[in-house]
């Protein structure tokens, strides 16, 4: 029986006299820093000096300084810029780092693939809100919170779990509920979860989808709104009550067709194939090498996604109608 961590399992005392060093002030640094600041905690923003995020952080009323400087004051850093750079800027970070401080992440990826290899006497820690930035902040100032993540990896202090559990309850994610992992655990699952179902997988069926459709010479819009628009009001229902309420909710018709039918366009294997490319560091590797060399892969995947036929026929029909600004929540300029 997995425990769920509510606020009454924290103790704020954990961060009592502590300074947060905040690094990066993207989609997650923005929502943890002001959501750390309102909760009265002492918190500093750690950016390089050309940061084009050092006029939005000031203007939202925090102290900023560099990466290293914030480092050295804070007791707790917490690295969020983005997964590919945290190695440069742990380097920069790493001769500041004290015995008893916590390094503290919001994703496995460079400690579980050894990216970054944190010194003995420094808490290692995650804690991992299951948002985006945005919500996090915006269910913060409504009082509410979004679930989360916690997970220990390297405890030197014998407080590593309390400290965490408090810093989740800061920015507000025990407020809805926290449920705690291990680094391994939070890494594979979210990599896999990512590319075989949530953006690889989910694309690559619209997709698929459409391109059936419209070969078979039906009209793109059609295919657009059978196989792309309606998926929004598919999960919707998934989220709110599971596969039972969304099979209770559409037509018998579709029930039975779907549940007879939809087994087949699955690839088990490949999946698995996916996981094993993910356990064995396979994906890590590669996913390395690409962004030393500066992506070439990356960005052409990048543009034939751009280019496909279902992006101009979207584009095309979600300005023609006016329903889809109020079905959309509004996208964040961050992520
Ligand atoms: P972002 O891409 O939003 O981070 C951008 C910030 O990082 C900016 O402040 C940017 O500042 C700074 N930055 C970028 N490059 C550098 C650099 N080379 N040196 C110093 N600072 C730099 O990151 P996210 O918030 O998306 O991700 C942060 C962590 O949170 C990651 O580990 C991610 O996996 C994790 N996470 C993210 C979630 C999400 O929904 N986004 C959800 C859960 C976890 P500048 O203005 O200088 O470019
Ligand atoms: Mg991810
Ligand atoms: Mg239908």
């Amino acid at each position: 029986e997995t425990t769920v961590y509510t606020d009454s399992d924290t103790e704020r005392a954990q961060l009592a006299n502590k300074t947060v060093a905040v690094l990066g002030y993207g989609s997650q640094g923005h929502a943890h820093a002001q959501n750390l600041d309102d909760s009265g905690v002492d918190v500093v923003v750690g950016l390089r000096p050309d940061s084009r995020s050092r006029e939005h952080a000031r203007a939202d009323g925090l102290r900023v300084t560099t990466p290293s400087e914030a480092t050295a004051e804070a007791d707790i850093v917490v690295m969020l810029v983005p997964d590919t750079v945290q190695p440069a800027v742990y380097e920069a970070i790493a001769p500041e780092l004290e015995a008893g401080d916590t390094l503290q992440f919001a994703h496995g990826f460079n400690v579980h693939y050894g990216q970054i290899e944190p010194p003995e006497g420094v808490d290692v820690t995650m804690v991992a809100p299951k948002g985006p930035g945005h919500l996090v902040r915006r269910t913060y100032e409504r009082g509410e919170g979004t679930p989360g993540l916690f997970a220990v990896y390297q405890d030197a202090t014998g407080q590593a779990s309390a400290e965490a559990l408090a810093y989740a309850s800061a920015i507000g994610c025990t407020r809805a509920g926290v449920i705690e992992t291990t680094f391994r655990e939070e890494t594979e699952t979210d990599l896999f979860g990512e590319q075989a179902v949530l953006c690889g997988g989910v694309t690559d069926l619209v997709k698929a989808g459409y391109e059936t459709l419209v070969e078979a010479g039906y009209s793109p819009e059609m295919a657009y709104f059978e196989c792309l628009n309606e998926l929004k009001l598919i999960v919707d229902l998934l989220y709110e009550g599971g596969h039972t309420e969304m099979w209770d909710s559409v037509s018998d018709t579709a029930e039975y067709g779907g549940l007879t039918r939809g087994e087949d366009v699955i690839d088990r294997e490949a999946m698995d194939d996916i996981l094993e490319g993910v356990q064995s560091g396979e994906f890590a590797r590669e996913w390395i090498a690409e962004n030393q060399a500066n992506r070439p892969a990356y960005r052409q995947h990048r543009r034939a996604e751009q280019n496909h036929e279902i992006e101009q026929v979207g584009d095309r029909l979600r300005e023609l109608f006016a329903w889809s600004d109020q079905q959309r929540e509004p996208a964040p300029a961050d992520d």
